[in-house]
């Protein structure tokens, strides 16, 4: 892998490639370019996650002609997909390595060991909600339970932006979150359920459920599954699971075969 790299630098292929090195002893993203090339030898892998495509996008959008290359995960290539359709990479000056993760494939995020299920509690006698029911089980509370249950969780919320921030398919230029006109902003309490409801609608057919956001959220708020419940109604309604190519676009899904009543409409 280091020598494909030193390789890609040497001969023009990329112009940078993002990877990890140890700084300190923590696993931190780093700049790799030719003029330092015996950083290569100093690259880890691991079991390190981190959004590196959404340093690419940075980079494109200050040289939209610069080459990079990066490290991927099956995570990382499930949000590449999502960014070459969403063109914030072009798909010609992007060059990956793959890293060995687990057995996770790109029809079946759920099985990524890096995610760290814990096993349920007696989430029925919780008053928020557990982090790792499914999608039926948090279906299975009545209406009111379910505004209930997710207005604790969203009551907890210290309006960090962390969820945005680690996200990789959170590019915009101006966030909606921080928009006086869209969401009230200032201080806290946020402004419940907008902001989260804001951040769940704008995840509908962008979200790769890398569960990058969950992890980085200090309240452990479960963000991976009101995604999920989002992305279940895009999937009903569009036959669209993000991340899965980089060909199929969530803009002309709407076939003959495919009904238009959004089965999944009162899941979250
Ligand atoms: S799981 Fe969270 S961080 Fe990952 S793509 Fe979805 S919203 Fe973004
Ligand atoms: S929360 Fe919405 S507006 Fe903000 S960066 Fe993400 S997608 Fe864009
Ligand atoms: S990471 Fe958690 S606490 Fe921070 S803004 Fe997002 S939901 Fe709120």
């Amino acid at each position: 892998m280091k020598d494909q790299i030193k390789q890609w630098l040497q001969q023009g292929k990329v112009d940078i490639f993002l990877g990890y090195k140890m700084v300190e002893g923590h696993p931190l993203p780093h700049f790799f370019v030719k003029d330092r090339l015996y950083e290569v030898d100093e690259l880890v892998t691991g079991p390190i996650r981190y959004p590196l495509e959404k340093l690419a996008i940075r980079l494109a959008a200050e040289d939209p002609e610069v080459k990079i290359g990066l490290l991927v995960r099956d995570c990382n290539r499930r949000a590449l997909n999502v960014l070459f359709l969403w063109h914030q990479l072009n798909p010609d000056n992007v060059m990956s390595i793959p890293v060995n993760c687990c057995p996770s494939n790109l029809a079946d995020q759920a099985n990524c060991s890096l995610l760290k299920p814990e096993k349920a509690g007696p989430y029925k006698e919780m008053v928020g909600i557990d982090n790792n029911i499914s999608i039926e089980e948090a279906k299975g509370f009545d209406q009111e339970e379910r505004l209930r249950r997710w207005t604790y969780e969203f009551d907890k919320c210290i309006k960090c932006y962390g969820c945005r921030d680690a996200c990789p398919v959170c590019f915009c230029k101006e966030c909606s979150l921080e928009h006086h006109a869209l969401v009230k902003t200032g201080d806290l309490p946020v402004d419940i359920p907008i902001f989260h409801l804001v951040r769940a609608v704008h995840m509908a057919g962008r979200c790769i459920d890398c569960g990058l956001c969950e992890e980085a959220c200090p309240m452990d708020i479960p963000l991976r599954l009101l995604y999920k419940m989002v992305n279940q109604i895009v999937l009903n309604v569009f036959k669209y699971n993000p991340g899965i190519d980089s060909v199929q676009s969530p803009f002309n899904m709407l076939g003959d075969e495919v009904t238009l009543e959004p089965k999944g409409l009162n899941a979250a």
